[in-house]
């Protein structure tokens, strides 16, 4: 398996630091209001890659943090006239609403930086003591200088740099010992959220909230840290710095990024304006439309937004939705239960299909290749699959077809809910069956009812269920 490594500008062979495991961390959003669908694209990129590796069968530690303190927080909140833990406890059960409608898999972890400030301050502390950074009127900076390997993520030169960074905007230049160092703490204003320090009243900068989360959830050495490409200068960079200086390790094994959501072939950024919300691309599609035709670029492609292409991602989708419905359907209908010596036959071809997609997937998650191997096991299954098929053959198509498909994070065989009194019917008919000792078909209706989530159990009072 091969990823690109922005560090080295190259793809690499995957080697984790442990065997079977994956130690991964995603910069996450500032929650100060809805994300928009470019804050959508690092989210179903990572998520798909976790599943991939997921699927070859390592346990992934994923970890993706919500940076609930920042300015444009603190901005919203007197806006409104809240506290700003209102508005990012808000805008974080927000995205998880639009995470969950994405199909994104809830994180190992989703640390939040407020709840992580202690151990930021030791983070600083530590630096401070090894020489890596200084205090001036109760903020502390990074001695970006220091860091010998300072540029190696951004392949930028330390004397060509210019500090246009988030942080240092907040607090004055003039008492930094060079314009390259960046903020790790700095003092409140009025009216600001504030934590007690050894150097201030105030809050951390933004990028030792990365460094210390992912060291604190993952360790000092990770296999992958990812996000969005603008991260890589400073934010990347700087965590980097930090995180070595600290730790005296190397930090990320692998350093991913994914290329920007254009409109218009511009950025889009809510500094912009021109944007759209996930919340408001919900109201025209369903959202697994959304992740379809951000899945159909490479993830290290600039992607354009447009309704033409949503349309075809919508039209793409269905296809697939629809072959997997008549295999459900094919399969409710079969005549025959177990595979003749010719499906045996042709279903080895299947085979070809799995291969094609993996081998796009190891190619640095070349998810558009993938759908097209899809694609090729959706032919091959509507021209294969019929009224005269098995069982057997059509559920290993069906199997095929829902495993590939869930790599994407695409849904295709949404099961239907049982109403209560269906079950309660069918747990009769078992019972009957039972009673009339024809335990195939008693069998059957567990399964049917296992396979819909629905669990029994036979106790002495009676068959009682639950839902999985
Ligand atoms: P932010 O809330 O601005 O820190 O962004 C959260 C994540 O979304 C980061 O990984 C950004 O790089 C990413 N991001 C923001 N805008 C876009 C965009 N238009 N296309 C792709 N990724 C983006
Ligand atoms: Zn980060």
């Amino acid at each position: 398996m091969r990823l690109h490594n922005t560090m080295t500008k190259r793809k690499e062979e995957f080697v984790p630091l442990e065997e079977g495991k994956v130690k991964m961390y995603v910069c996450g959003p500032t929650v100060y209001n809805y994300i928009h669908i470019g804050n959508a694209r690092p989210m179903i990129v990572f998520d798909t890659v976790r599943r991939y590796f997921e699927y070859k069968g390592y346990e992934v530690n994923f970890v993706s943090n919500f940076t609930d303190v920042d300015d444009k927080i603190i901005k919203k909140a007197i806006e409104e006239g809240v506290s700003s833990d209102e508005i990012s406890k808000r805008y974080i059960a927000e995205c998880k609403k639009d995470m969950a409608a994405m199909n994104v898999k809830s994180a190992t972890k989703h640390p939040l930086a407020t709840e992580e400030i202690c151990g930021m301050v030791d983070m600083i502390q530590s630096l401070i003591d090894k020489g890596y950074a200084y205090e001036k009127n109760g903020t502390v900076y990074f001695r970006t200088r220091q860091f010998k390997d300072y540029g190696k993520l951004s392949h930028k030169n330390l004397d060509d740099l210019r500090s246009g960074n988030r942080s240092l905007l907040v607090s004055g230049a003039d008492e930094k010992e060079d314009p390259l160092d960046f903020v790790l703490w700095k003092p409140k204003k009025e009216g600001e959220p504030s934590w007690e320090s050894p150097w201030s009243a105030g809050r951390p900068g933004w990028h030792i909230e990365c460094s210390e989360m992912s060291k604190k959830y993952l360790g000092e050495q990770i296999d992958i840290h990812a996000g969005g490409e603008d991260l890589v200068f400073p934010h990347h960079e700087n965590e980097i710095a930090q995180s070595e200086a600290a730790n005296g390790k190397s930090f990320a094994k692998y350093w991913l990024h994914n290329a920007f959501l254009n409109i218009d072939n511009k950025k889009m950024s809510k500094s912009l304006g021109n944007f759209f919300t996930v919340r408001e691309i919900s109201e025209k599609y369903d959202l697994q439309v959304l992740r379809f035709f951000m899945l159909n670029a490479h993830y290290r492609s600039p992607l354009n937004f447009s309704a033409e292409l949503m349309e075809s991602a919508q039209k793409s989708l269905e296809r697939i939705v629809t072959a997997a419905q008549n295999l459900q359907f094919l399969m409710k209908n079969a005549q025959t239960e177990a595979m003749t010596d010719e499906e045996k036959k042709r279903f080895e071809k299947t085979a070809e299909f799995v291969t094609a997609f993996e081998t796009a997937m190891d190619d640095d998650f070349n998810t558009a290749d993938a759908i097209s191997a899809v694609f090729e096991l959706v032919k091959y299954a509507n021209t294969t699959a019929d009224a005269g098929s098995s069982a057997e053959y059509l559920k290993g198509l069906l199997d095929i077809l829902v495993k590939l498909t869930d790599v994407l994070g695409i849904i295709v065989d949404k099961k239907e809910e049982l109403l209560d009194a269906d079950i309660e019917a069918l747990i009769q008919e078992r019972q009957d069956a039972r009673k009339a000792r024809d335990f195939a078909r008693a069998d059957a209706i567990r399964n049917e009812l296992l396979e819909k989530g629905i669990i029994l159990e036979d106790t002495r009072e009676g068959v009682k269920w639950k839902r999985a």
